[in-house]
């Protein structure tokens, strides 16, 4: 079977691999669609995720929907022919955090497409690969792959979002228009933000968060200026999102949040002290929260995917086959052409 895999930095190699076999409580899935994360896109250029350095070949990808096609032992949750969205998160379901509902802070978690542990977890860029049954959440003929593999990123939004607290009525600000950070426009919505203002440095991501539901937008490197606008009296924002992972855009955050306001932080920070202002934290006593992947929200975002309360077709930027993942990988690190790039069977 086809493979996308990861030697090293630029080095994407499509290669044939032996079909895997599902073990106990496992299913083998055939690949119906896949999303290009910003995970997948660092290691494509960096041969990294921050610390996590790829040290062996590694197949890519973790947002991902197809169609069972075998069952292992012992499945009983899940048919063949079923089609499912694939939760890439292996949690051990045994320890203190995975019983309590926080399987996203499990110690012994396995993510689909992660050299966080070594051996790697393979990813799902492939004609095939297996998933625990209990990963697979099955999904409507009216849902295409494309769509349902938009529930991981989607659902990295949603758990986003419930950190930030209840935001009925509350005015937010969103730091970075790729791909999470749209979603997270589109979260906030649902979850009843009034004003939801959007930062980037491009103006081309920024549309897309427009039409994502964001009340206003503003790009930063053309108009620093205009955000001065949200610092006045100590800040203007309830709640801020920061997803850019840029040290900048958090100051930002820290800057336009009112005294007592909540930050939200999504994206991963370049490794090493990134100079935050924490004194401004103290003296503003702003709740600065850390969010990481999901737990429930899987379920949550594919229900909503199921139901059309969120649209995700103002993100998807193109569709490539396997043979030509190297042109997708590319497209997909241009923001200024590209959001959601999608390889299809
Ligand atoms: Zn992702
Ligand atoms: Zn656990």
């Amino acid at each position: 079977m086809t493979a996308c895999v990861i030697h090293g930095a630029k080095e994407l190699k499509i290669e044939n691999r032996s079909e895997p076999r599902p073990q106990e409580g496992e299913v083998l899935v055939r690949f119906g669609a896949g999303g290009i994360c910003g995970s997948d896109l660092h290691y494509y250029h960096e041969g990294r995720v921050g610390d996590f350095a790829v040290r062996e070949p590694m197949v890519l990808g973790h947002e991902v929907a197809g169609e069972v096609v075998e069952l292992g032992p012992n499945v009983t949750t899940i048919q063949a022919g079923q089609r499912v969205a694939v939760n890439p998160t292996k949690a051990c379901r045994q320890c203190n955090y995975c019983l309590s509902g926080r399987s996203n802070l499990c110690r012994n978690v396995r993510f689909f497409g992660s050299a966080a542990r070594f051996p790697h977890v393979q990813g799902a860029f492939a004609e095939f690969f297996t998933a625990s049954q209990l990963q697979c959440v099955p999904i409507p003929e009216s849902l295409s792959y494309r769509v349902a593999a938009c529930a991981e990123p989607f659902a990295v939004t949603l758990h986003a979002v419930a950190r930030g607290g209840n935001l009925l009525g509350r005015r937010v600000l969103v730091t970075g228009s790729g791909p999470i950070g749209v979603l997270v426009v589109a979260a906030a919505r649902l979850a009843g933000a009034a004003q939801i203002v959007v930062t980037d440095l491009f103006d081309e991501p920024l549309a897309i968060a427009e039409r994502m539901g964001a009340s206003r937008v503003v790009n930063v490197k053309a108009t620093s200026s205009e955000l001065e606008t949200f610092t006045r009296d100590g800040g203007w924002f309830d709640v801020a999102i920061e997803v850019s992972g840029n040290a900048r855009a958090l100051e930002n955050c820290i800057d336009a949040t009112r005294p007592g306001g909540r930050i939200v932080q999504v994206g991963l920070l370049p490794a090493g002290n990134s100079g935050t202002p924490v004194n401004k934290v103290t003296a503003k006593e702003l709740k600065l929260v850390g969010t990481f992947r999901f737990h429930e929200e899987f379920q949550w975002a594919v229900d909503a995917l199921v139901a059309g309360r969120i649209d995700v077709g103002p993100i998807l930027s193109g569709e490539f086959s396997f043979s030509e993942a190297v042109s997708a990988f590319e497209l997909a690190s241009d923001r200024r052409k590209a959001m959601k790039v999608s390889l299809v069977a």
